[in-house]
């Protein structure tokens, strides 16, 4: 390590004023704080993000525990966005963190997409997924999508904030099938590995970085495969479903 670096701030050195103001200014909504939302909650605080809501109703459970960074055995059965609100609190007091201890549905997902800029899912069932691409779509906001099963995960980028300029497919044109199918793509009944999530959600908020903190590249209209076990990393092109039934036009 650099010793000339010593209590510099890292992230403006990285990202500049202008990149950390964008990631100050931004309205961030974390869908789901298990093993994804735990990385994506925590790594968007220390990057500087001031504004974050976060949702979710489920309890900590001693299961959870191999890959929910943000918990541990003294929060066994409290609820995990009141839990996790404190902990990120710790690491940045100035930070307007507002939990939500509620199921999304497209009443609740309606308010809280339409009150945010980006829109980050970290949940585990499709049904959810394609929910918050409906919404995003609808209301134009930036959607960052991912799905984690055993070693594998992909993340999504769909930046719908510029989908009057721009064809931009969708979730629903990527994965089309019915949500039983879907299941092992993300869907929660595989078992996940804490390495796994820490991969696919530092992809998740390196996306947002990239898209609006130092427009480098980005995932804009593609999916990256991630298999750990066999060290791939595969970014695949989506095609735009003409016939699609969020985004068609
Ligand atoms: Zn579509």
């Amino acid at each position: 390590m650099n010793s000339s670096l010593n209590g510099k701030d890292y992230n403006t050195l990285l990202l500049g004023e202008e990149g950390m103001e964008i990631l100050r200014e931004l309205r961030f909504l974390i869908v789901g704080l298990g093993g994804l939302g735990s990385f994506v909650a925590q790594e968007l605080v220390r990057l500087g993000a001031k504004n974050l809501l976060l949702v979710d109703h489920d309890r900590v459970e001693r299961s959870n525990l191999n890959r929910q960074i943000l918990y541990d055995l003294s929060d066994v059965g409290k609820s995990k966005v009141i839990v996790a609100r404190n902990k990120l609190l710790k690491i940045a007091p100035d930070a307007n963190i507002e939990a939500f201890d509620t199921r999304v549905n497209r009443t609740t997902g309606g308010l809280l997409v339409n009150s945010v800029d980006i829109v980050i899912d970290c949940t585990d069932n499709f049904e959810t997924k394609k929910l918050l691409n409906r919404l995003c779509y609808k209301a134009g906001k930036g959607f960052i999508a991912a799905g984690v099963g055993s070693w594998e995960g992909w993340v999504a980028s769909f930046p719908f904030f510029k989908r009057e300029e721009e064809e931009i497919p969708c979730l629903e044109c990527l994965f089309p099938g019915e949500l039983e199918a879907l299941k092992e793509l993300g869907g929660g009944s595989v078992a996940t590995a804490v390495t796994t999530v820490a991969v696919v959600a530092s992809v998740q908020v390196q996306e947002v970085v990239n898209l609006v903190a130092n427009k480098g590249a980005n995932l804009e209209g593609k999916t990256l495969v991630v298999d750990l076990r066999n060290y791939q990393c595969v970014p695949i092109k989506i095609s735009k479903n003409p016939q699609c039934e969020v985004c068609a036009r």
